[in-house]
């Protein structure tokens, strides 16, 4: 036998112990052949120590990339230095089932793995010690916690009442979509609308019945624009659309369809009809508009235009 199985056998009672630990130990030499394979190993694959002893790990694992693994294994063998695979790298080395089928969320064992070095008495790296800890509870965790967190951001970017964007997050968009038109020379267009004599709605069928003609025109909106154009709810009866990679013309008829949309439909809220109208005002973008704002307010000044003009109508900067 040579001096390495010595060694390890050597090393025997120290493995005995380790068996009964909740983290698994693997040994492998430099083919990759199993040298040690402890009981939580065993449990958790199914295969006997006797059974894997000395075969390549590779065999019984295909879910292993080979290629990753040399290189991920190999400052570990020549540097002596230990390598780590978390989780969030990659969910697990070795595909196990999860301790606890039944109450887990998910259908494997998550887990963070170190590689150590062995060094013989020599100081050379002839074995790896894999060390496998199940850290399904904690992935789950923080997974849970990051899917609420993106529900939160979500809430936080979407306007109660209409489920089109907040002013806050709408601004924040419109601010980019200006850095990145500036770059790419792109036209685009905004579009800001109004309802007309809404102070009328609210006092005459009350500010629940408001609150519905405002939804009503979110949804005539989310209707009239593209997937890529952007709504916001810019104020009480107030939103605004950006539209990406439009011309003032293609705005226009936009803008056009929702008033008309709006003259025409008669909501009805508790069965009474309430009718109103929108007025608009468009800008596209000119490379003189350095600063988004500014570009905002030629829209909000043609819509002041509109309101002036009668209302019920579009203006265009
Ligand atoms: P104009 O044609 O000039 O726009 O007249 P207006 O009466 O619509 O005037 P303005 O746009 O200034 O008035 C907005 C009104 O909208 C004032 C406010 O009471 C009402 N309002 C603001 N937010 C809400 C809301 O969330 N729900 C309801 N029901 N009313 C709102
Ligand atoms: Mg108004
Ligand atoms: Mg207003």
């Amino acid at each position: 036998m040579s001096d390495e199985f010595t060694d390890i056998n050597s090393m025997h009672w120290q493995f005995d112990l380790l068996g009964s630990i909740e983290i698994g130990l693997a040994v492998l030499d430099k083919n990759f052949n199993v040298l040690v394979w402890n009981q939580f190993m065993e449990n958790n694959s199914g295969i006997l120590p006797s059974k894997i002893k000395n075969k390549n790990i590779f065999e019984y694992f295909p879910e292993i990339d080979k290629e990753w693994f040399l290189v991920k294994t190999e400052p570990v063998f020549n540097l002596k230095s230990p390598a780590f695979i978390i989780w969030e790298q990659r969910p697990f080395l070795f595909k196990f089932d999860t301790s606890r089928p039944i109450t887990s969320a998910s259908d494997f064992m998550y887990q963070n793995v170190t590689l150590f070095p062995l060094a013989s008495l020599k100081g050379d790296v002839e074995q790896i010690c894999i060390v496998v800890y199940d850290v399904t509870d904690e992935a789950l965790n923080k997974k849970g916690i990051q899917s609420l967190n993106k529900q939160l951001q979500q809430i936080s970017r979407v306007d109660g009442l209409t489920g089109v964007f907040n002013r806050r997050y709408w601004e924040e968009t419109f601010a980019l979509e200006h850095k990145r038109i500036i770059r790419n020379g792109q036209p685009g267009a905004v579009i800001m609308l109004d309802i007309d004599h809404f102070k009328k709605v609210n006092d005459t069928y009350g500010h629940p019945a408001g609150d519905y003609i405002i939804k009503t025109l979110a949804e005539i909106v989310k209707k009239s624009v593209r997937e890529t154009d952007v709504c916001g709810r810019y104020g009480g009866e107030e939103f605004a659309i950006l539209l990406p990679e439009t011309t003032a013309e293609n705005a226009m008829v936009v803008a056009e369809r929702i008033r008309t949309v709006c003259e025409k439909m008669v909501p009805v809220y508790e069965g009474t009809e309430i009718r109103f109208t929108v007025s608009l005002g468009i800008a596209d973008f000119d490379k003189k508009y350095k600063d988004h704002m500014v570009w905002l307010e030629k829209a909000d000044q043609a819509l002041y235009k509109s309101k002036e003009g009668g209302r019920n109508r579009v203006t265009c900067y």
